[in-house]
Parts: C-alpha cells; sequence; structure tokens
C-alpha cells in the first residue's frame, strides 16, 4: 500500500477520534498523532515516505528487522504504546498513534507480501486477496478513505462548512 494510502486512513482514523474536540489543539494533535502512526511502520523501508525523511534511522531499522517485520508486528504495537505511556503522552494521543498503526498493519495483510505480525515468529501473514501497492485499488481505497472523510465530516457538520466557505 503507498505512504498516501495510509495518510488517508490516518487522517480518517485521526478526524474520527477528533470529531468530539472540535478545532481545538487537542484535534490538531489527535489528528498528527494519527496520519503519524500511519505512516511510521514505514520507517523499515528506505525509499517509503517516512524512510526518506529519517534515512539513517531507517537504514538502520531496515539493516536490524528487514521490511515489514518488526515494525508490523503487534509487538511494535504493544512497544509503542508502552514507550508512550510511560513517557506520560496524553491516552487519546496514544490511541489515535495505536488505532493507525494498526491500521497500517492490516493494509498491508492484503499486500502480496503481507506482514510478520507475531515478529519475532518469522510466520507471514497475508490475505489470500492481496492488493498491488501502487494499484488500481489501492488508489481506489485512498480516494474511498479521502471520500469518507468528505462526507462523513465535511457534509455531515455545517460548522466546519462555513469555516470553510469563509
Ligand atoms: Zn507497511
Amino acid at each position: 500500500m503507498t505512504g498516501k494510502t495510509h495518510a488517508s486512513c490516518g487522517l480518517l482514523i485521526g478526524m474520527y477520534l477528533a470529531k468530539d474536540y472540535g478545532i481545538s489543539f487537542e484535534s490538531l494533535v489527535i489528528i498528527s498523532s494519527a496520519v503519524a502512526g500511519s505512516l511510521i511502520p514505514d520507517i523499515c523501508h528506505t525509499k517509503s515516505y517516512i524512510g526518506r525523511r529519517i534515512p539513517i534511522l531507517s537504514k538502520v531499522i531496515s539493516l536490524l528487522f528487514g521490511h515489514r517485520s518488526f515494525t508490523h508486528s503487534l509487538l511494535f504495537m504493544f512497544l509503542s504504546y508502552y514507550l508512550l505511556n510511560m513517557l506520560e503522552v496524553q491516552s487519546l494521543y496514544i490511541e489515535s498513534f495505536i488505532f493507525s498503526i494498526a491500521s497500517h498493519i492490516v493494509l498491508d495483510i492484503f499486500t502480496s507480501s503481507g506482514v510478520h505480525l507475531f515478529y519475532p515468529i518469522k510466520v507471514k501473514v497475508r490475505s489470500p486477496i492481496s492488493i498491488r501497492t501502487g494499484g488500481m485499488i489501492d488508489s481506489l481505497l485512498f480516494f474511498v478513505f479521502l471520500g469518507s472523510i468528505y462526507f462523513v465530516f465535511f457534509k455531515t457538520n455545517p460548522y466546519i462548512v462555513i469555516i470553510i466557505d469563509l
């Protein structure tokens, strides 16, 4: 799945979780955490959107774990949750970040190479139906996620529409 498909799914999750906070600092952090969470697993891939932004860290993780292993696992989700909790990050930001990591992993299960969900156990988890990264269904999902944001939030929230119209 491409970075923009993951990010659009993260944006949808973030906007859903931020829906009760209106236009506020909390909303901004929830949405940013969600988009970050949706992209962070691909840090293991040096050519990914996030990998190109933090090349040294990306290279190290790629060499240590390989692609779609540790950063696409339940262990990574658990450690991220544990670390953020230890740093006393607010639970709603942690929730947003972790849900988006989960969305990334679920979407990648639908790719032909699958993910090492149970890392360090070397078993690949993949769906019998695979979606080609950058293919038509991948692009369609991107538009479905963006369309969902538009219809669920902007069409049904006149307050936001008024602000956009200004
Ligand atoms: Zn991935």
